[in-house]
């Protein structure tokens, strides 16, 4: 296992669409990584966009940083449907867009089908922080960033930091 480096903001590849997964060795050789790639960062989610891989999955580990021990998520191929109408704020980081705190406003709730390494598919119900972990890290399957989020106002206070990491 080793540890990737994680592209950052600016980068054309954190904006591809991702590619549907077909598990081979070298993918469960990648899902390793991003989950050594994740815990080393340190972070709770990490797509294979941000690692430079341009296939539809994550890591997730909602909870370790609050001293929960360690139990990493692999999800290949995800899809989220039944999106609560209740909607609720978070405030997100992103492992890509470092020291940028962006207020995302996203549905409370949100069903997660996927499939794990050995191709058997779950699905499961998610609220809290798993929700928005899970949602956040879709997105970057689909090239799309918490910033993308922005109002005009709260851009306009990190339109610095962005051009900063851009560069
Ligand atoms: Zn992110």
């Amino acid at each position: 296992m080793s540890v990737l480096p994680i592209l950052v903001y600016g980068d054309a590849r954190l904006r591809q669409v991702a590619q549907p997964v077909v598990v081979d060795d070298k993918v469960r050789a990648l899902a390793a990584d991003m989950i050594e790639t994740m815990y080393d960062a340190p972070g709770r989610g990490l797509a294979a966009p941000q690692v430079g891989v341009s296939l539809r999955m994550f890591v997730m580990d909602c909870h370790w940083k609050d001293g929960a021990g360690r139990d990493p998520l692999v999800v290949v191929n995800p899809v989220l449907s039944d999106p609560s109408e209740d909607v609720k704020p978070f405030t997100e980081g992103c492992l890509s867009i470092p020291g940028v705190l962006v207020e995302v406003t996203r549905p409370a709730q949100v069903t997660l089908r996927w499939e794990n390494l050995d191709g058997e598919v779950f699905a499961r119900r998610l609220c809290d922080f798993e929700a928005v972990c899970a949602q956040h890290e879709y997105d970057h399957l689909d090239g799309v960033l918490n910033t993308d989020y922005l109002s005009d106002a709260a851009r306009a206070e990190v339109a610095d930091r962005l051009a900063e990491l851009a560069a």
